[in-house]
């Protein structure tokens, strides 16, 4: 057989195959936790659930529109003027399986041979694996753990060239918990008024996941970019429905149709189903939302004070997402050593910083969607490994 040589710049998510060892190493006796995983340890609350169920008995068991249900993408313009305080045009939104195809579709629409794509690094492996793919070059940019890893604009504008087609931005970020600061946002958006033809896509699906009583700042407020935004969003982190697959975009006018295109091409539409949940989950009740945040928060700073505690460990307070990243230089290991260390010896599953990008040496990422016992007792296994 010949492979196509595009597959050979495939990259992969490394959390999947840390969950993979995670599960073999439990499988075989050994106790396991797990701070590895990027999902929450909630389930679905049940009246989305039972919206799930209910459509499936009323017979919604056809294709829908490719691009999502009506009720489904009116209810995310609302949800969007409510949380973020910008109109979107329902036929502008488009609903897809999950977070990741918004990316991966991004990256196809302007990436090729000669063009360049910006994105976060360390950051969220499937975009540099996207725009290798889509046959582009990734242009990284750094994060600075100084910053709160927030990305600096003036970094971002230098390193625009003409050949440069789509930004990438991820706040609050996956893996550091970052949250770029409304200031360095506007910013880059000012900014980029100088560069009409470059393209933005702000993934922003933690963005009901920000601590200290902070509003979550969209990129989605700049009027000046609206024609050349791609807002990434859904349901997977905030309403805990990873397994659902279920996400949103919203894209230009220019863009809606080739987006649609491309969603007829690669799965017709989400699960009809899953849809109605999605819409249940954003016109019901926002409690166990509420309640899971502020579960996180707890952790937060539990997990925060832990890893302070691991000599050779320097763990900045994140301000979104569930994820801590501490600088793991001081113990003399490199990023992968310590997580295969954790893993192996002390079965606790977490992931390098390596595999968010080469700037991602020397720290390691901890997801605290897990309980503070089970937080508490890692830290004491790691301690008392590196000890
Ligand atoms: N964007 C970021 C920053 C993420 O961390 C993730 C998942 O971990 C996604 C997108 C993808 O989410 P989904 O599971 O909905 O595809």
């Amino acid at each position: 057989m010949f492979i196509a040589e595009r597959m050979a710049r495939l990259g992969t998510e490394s959390a999947f195959e840390v969950l993979a060892r995670a599960a073999a190493l439990a499988q075989k006796g050994q106790s396991i936790i797990n701070l590895g995983i990027g999902q929450p340890d909630f389930a679905t609350p049940q009246n989305i659930v039972e919206a799930g169920r209910k459509a499936l008995a009323d017979g919604h068991h056809g294709y829908t529109p490719a691009n999502g249900i009506l009720p489904l993408r009116e209810a995310v313009a609302a949800d969007i003027r409510a949380r973020r305080g910008v109109e979107v045009n329902p036929d502008h939104v488009l609903v897809v399986p999950g977070g990741k195809p918004t990316m991966f579709f991004a990256c196809l629409m302007f990436g090729e041979p000669g063009a360049e794509i910006m994105y976060p690094n360390p950051g969220f492996p499937i975009y540099e694996s996207a725009i290798r793919f889509a046959g582009a070059t990734p242009v990284p940019i750094k994060l600075h753990e100084k910053n709160g890893y927030a990305f600096d604009a003036n970094e971002v504008l230098s390193a625009i060239t003409p050949r440069t087609r789509l930004i990438i931005l991820n706040s609050p970020a996956n893996p550091t918990g970052g949250v770029v600061p409304q200031q360095e946002l506007e910013k880059l958006a000012f900014g980029l008024q100088s560069h009409p033809d470059v393209a933005i896509m702000s993934d922003e699906i933690y963005s009901r996941m920000v601590y200290d009583n902070q509003p979550h700042h969209s990129m989605m407020i700049y009027e000046h970019l609206r024609d050349r935004l791609i807002l990434l969003d859904g349901w997977s982190k905030t309403y805990a429905m990873t397994g659902w697959r279920i996400g949103y975009s919203v894209w230009p006018e220019s863009l809606i149709d080739l987006a649609t295109r491309l969603c007829i091409n690669d799965h017709s539409c989400v699960n009809a189903a899953t849809q109605y949940a999605a819409l249940e989950a954003l016109n019901g009740p926002q409690g166990e939302v509420d309640t899971m945040v502020a579960a996180f928060d707890e952790r937060r700073s539990v997990i925060v004070d832990e890893l302070n505690s691991i000599p050779g460990f320097r763990c900045p307070t994140p301000g979104g997402a569930f994820y801590t990243f501490p600088n793991i230089s001081g113990t003399g290991r490199t990023s992968r050593e310590l997580q295969d260390l954790f893993l192996e010896k002390a079965g606790v599953a977490t992931v390098s910083g390596t595999s968010f990008g080469e700037y991602g040496e020397g720290y390691l990422r901890f997801s605290y969607a897990n309980s503070t016992e089970n937080i508490r007792e890692a830290v004491r296994r790691m301690k008392e490994v590196l000890a």
